[in-house]
């Protein structure tokens, strides 16, 4: 079973990948929430959190491994997480039934919570209080939805940034306030000679 197919709640038994935290947001989750839906959380130091990295990510949905495990023969399986709707998402194709989160769903998400540059795509009052400070540059810090007009990107293994999504918006900080002023002025005088009498122009 693909770890994006629907399943029947109907169905006997626990869903085989899917494991929902109901009514819950990235913003509000915590690590003893993570730690009451997980039987046997193994231990998560920040090595272990850190050696996670995204395949994909995308606002409120990535698809997620473990560096950790890539060379041996117990390599970390897939874990997808997405905000969906009211709900959030964990689904793990270890074959570990998912009457709770398994360790993979619940390192992931733990991993999420801790580093910034993932919770971002994740915790949207975070991501909007990130982005504020970038809109001021651009003249939007008062536009209600950050998002329509900023992008996340991730670079691997810790670096987020947000871009404008319109090329055409241009930041005025000091530093393009001088470029721009570098750009306009002459780069140096006309003799003397050239210059036209004082009574005439250039035409
Ligand atoms: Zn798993």
């Amino acid at each position: 079973m693909r770890l994006d197919e629907p399943y029947l709640l109907s169905a006997a038994g626990p869903h085989p990948h899917k494991y929902v935290l109901p009514a819950i947001t990235v913003a509000k989750l915590t690590s003893t929430i993570v730690g009451l839906h997980c039987v046997g959380l193994p231990p998560a130091d920040s090595r272990t959190l850190a050696a996670i990295q995204p395949e994909t990510l995308a606002l409120d949905n990535g698809t997620f491994t473990s560096l950790s495990h890539a060379a041996s023969e117990l390599r970390f399986p897939t874990v997808v997480v997405q905000q969906n709707g009211p709900d959030l998402v964990a689904s793990c194709a270890c074959a570990i039934p998912k009457t709770s989160l398994c360790e993979h769903q619940a390192l992931v998400l733990l991993s999420i919570l801790q580093r910034k540059e993932l919770r971002l795509f994740f915790d949207k009052p975070a991501r909007h209080a990130y982005m504020r400070t970038l809109a001021r540059d651009y003249g939007l810090e008062q536009a209600e939805d950050l998002d329509e007009h900023f992008e996340l990107t991730y670079t691997r293994p810790s670096l987020v940034s947000a871009v404008p999504r319109r090329p055409d918006l241009y930041a005025v900080t000091a530093t393009t306030k001088q470029e721009l002023i570098t750009q306009l002025l002459p780069t140096k005088r006309r003799p003397a000679a050239d210059l036209p009498p004082a009574n005439s122009c250039w035409c």
